[in-house]
């Protein structure tokens, strides 16, 4: 299924022209246009899934293997010093475009970049108490 409004869709089947580094029957991976890094790239199913949890079970299981084999190309190729792997779900969590994605961005040694949280400091009975909710 595509979607004839979503930009990524076009993307990956070839409607809009990208910088692509890999394509199977799948999935095609493009560079994305504002990079977190140089290389960062982008994993897009061909077929249209708003996000993680539309996702088949067999494109979820390929889309990691597939960001291996691009993680360790970065790895080779641009000589990185690290591979963050990055997967927003809905706009609380950062998504901004709706069409299933993996970001793989290669990180440098001093890139500057920022990508994490502020660690919490939550008492046992609360790790406990979130413990048994998602049991
Ligand atoms: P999100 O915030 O949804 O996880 O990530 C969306 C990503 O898509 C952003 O990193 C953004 O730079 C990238 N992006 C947005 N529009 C385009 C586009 O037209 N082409 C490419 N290659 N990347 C895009
Ligand atoms: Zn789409």
């Amino acid at each position: 299924m595509k979607d004839s409004n979503c930009i990524f869709c076009k993307i990956a089947n070839g409607e809009i022209p990208s910088r692509t580094i890999e394509e199977n029957d799948m999935f095609k991976v493009v560079l994305d246009v504002g990079p977190a890094t140089k290389g960062h790239a982008l994993i897009l199913p061909k077929d249209h899934y708003t996000n993680l949890y539309d996702l088949p079970e067999d494109v979820a299981a390929e889309v990691y293997k597939t960001a291996k084999k691009i993680a360790l190309k970065m790895k080779e190729k641009l000589g990185c010093d690290g591979v963050n792997i990055v997967q927003n779900n809905e706009e609380a969590a950062g998504q901004t475009v709706f069409h299933f994605h993996m970001h793989v961005i290669p990180r440098y040694k001093d890139d500057g970049q920022v990508i994490g949280w502020k660690p919490g400091q939550p008492t046992a009975e609360e790790l406990d108490a979130i413990a048994e909710v998602l049991k």
